[in-house]
């Protein structure tokens, strides 16, 4: 029961469960504990007042206070609430049957999303299919050769048109010639800014106009706590994002932040990702990740 929670949370939990009888006031006591775990986890306090209220509207009630092991109760509630909120689990990309399956990569600079383009590939190729990147990021100088360095490592075929100023002609440009190529998966790298900007946002709009991705996902750095949750609720206003995938969760970010990105956006986190290698690319798991955050 109480394996899935951390070595902190277990032992709080057991402490309460001490003191013999479970009452109003010591389950509201264990509520607490939950509340500063979530709020040292870097999850948004508005978010974690929702949560709370959830939780406490179902471990006040009777059902919990007449259980036989009301403190197992308790934690099985904040757990499975967790992971409800948390989820749904959606980790495909939704490929489609004929034609090539469009996909967006969104998200500041630094977030991950060059990278991200090489770990969709590896994931893809292992499946079987090829995909095709289109270098859409002309913010950042180094980013059209970083994603053709991709393109080489992993064998898979890189457009990109380093004389052209207009990212919405060399999304369409790219993806005319994955179709013409009998590509069955397009991945648009676009910029990033190193803020949120009228100007990102205006560039991002209009690829999504012009090209009509069929998967549009917010790439977001876990390691940026707040700020991740603020720029995903910008994106998420802008876009319609079809899911997040957040990134560096190999580090010591509890993960907080993806409760309140999941809370912001409502669109399933699909992946999270673990390290810097291809292969660093998990489909997103809620069990695990309720575990980490309630340490
Ligand atoms: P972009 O500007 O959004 O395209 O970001 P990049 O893909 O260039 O990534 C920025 C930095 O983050 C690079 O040094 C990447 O190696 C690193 N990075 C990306 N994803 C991860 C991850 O999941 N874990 C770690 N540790 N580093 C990552």
């Amino acid at each position: 029961m109480f394996e899935s929670l951390s070595d902190g949370l277990q032992s709080a939990f057991k402490s309460l469960s001490g003191k013999g009888k479970l009452t109003d006031a010591n389950m509201r006591d264990g509520l607490e504990i939950v509340q500063k775990s979530m709020l040292e986890a870097d999850v948004s306090y508005s978010v974690v007042q929702d949560f709370m209220g959830k939780v406490s509207e179902k471990a006040l009630g009777k059902r919990v206070l007449l259980s036989l092991r009301p403190h197992e109760e308790l934690v099985n509630i904040v757990h499975s609430e967790l992971i409800s909120i948390l989820g749904p689990v959606d980790p495909s990309l939704h490929l489609k049957k004929d034609g090539p399956t469009i996909i967006m990569l969104c998200g500041l600079q630094g977030s991950g999303k060059t990278t991200t383009c090489g770990k969709l590939s590896q994931m893809l190729k292992e499946e079987g299919i090829k995909p095709v990147l289109v270098a859409a990021d002309l913010q950042r100088p180094a980013a059209i050769e970083q994603l053709h360095v991709i393109g080489r490592q992993l064998d898979v075929p890189v457009y990109s048109e380093p004389d052209n100023k207009d990212p919405v002609k060399v999304c369409k440009n790219g993806v005319k010639k994955a179709i013409a190529d009998g590509a069955r998966v397009v991945i648009l790298d676009t910029a990033g800014r190193l803020a949120i900007d009228e100007e990102l946002m205006g560039e991002l709009k209009r690829i999504d106009k012009k090209v009509s991705p069929d998967q549009v996902y917010l790439v977001v750095d876990g390691m940026t706590g707040q700020d991740a949750v603020n720029s995903a609720g910008a994106f998420n206003e802008a876009l319609e994002l079809d899911g997040v995938i957040m990134t560096k969760l190999d580090g010591d970010a509890r993960g907080g932040a993806l409760l309140s990105v999941k809370h912001v956006t409502g669109v399933p986190i699909k992946f999270i990702g673990t390290g810097e290698q291809f292969d660093a690319l998990e489909p997103f798991r809620p069990e695990g990740m309720a575990g980490r955050i309630l340490q």
